[in-house]
């Protein structure tokens, strides 16, 4: 059983400029989860993928900052699941292009993606989602040209 808790402090490592990124996040119960406008939505115990972009100021340290830190009030759909799972790992990639959308794609043929929501991270784009959900932990280095970082060395979700 894993105590830790992720300090922030590998965030360190990320740049401050823009990217891609991949969020791996464990939980450790299955939860009920109100979704903004996508509503109500049973998450099971389990591994998460999420696919985000950081163009703005302050780049790929920012914007995963933000998510390992917020727990306060929510802006995107993964705030929700950031408040009750753990950030245990990050992939990311520089560069001024958006590559969310293909890397969400990538992740969905993988062996075990199952969808968690419809439209989860993907009110501005066609994709199904941009998370989705496991039931093994998946390796974030199966994302192409992805650098990645462990905030979190778990091989089950915590409980
Ligand atoms: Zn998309």
């Amino acid at each position: 059983m894993a105590t830790g808790k992720p300090t922030g402090e590998h965030i360190g490592s990320l740049p401050d400029s823009s990217g891609t990124y991949a969020l791996l996040l464990a939980l450790s119960q299955s939860v009920q989860l109100r979704v903004g406008a996508l509503g109500e939505c049973r998450f099971d115990s389990g591994w998460y993928v999420y696919l985000g972009s950081a163009l703005g100021p302050g780049g790929l340290a920012a914007r995963v900052g933000r998510h390992i830190g917020a727990k306060g009030r929510t802006h995107w759909h993964i705030d929700c699941l950031t408040r009750v799972g753990e950030v245990v790992r990050v992939g990311w990639l520089v560069g001024e292009q958006r590559r969310e959308c293909s890397w969400a794609q990538a992740v969905g043929d993988w062996s075990g993606a199952r969808l968690a929501l419809a439209r989860f991270g993907a009110s501005d784009c066609r994709c199904d989602t941009h998370l989705w959900a496991f039931y093994e932990k998946p390796d974030l280095a199966g994302l192409p040209g992805a650098g990645v970082i462990a905030l979190l060395d778990l091989a089950e979700p915590p409980s």
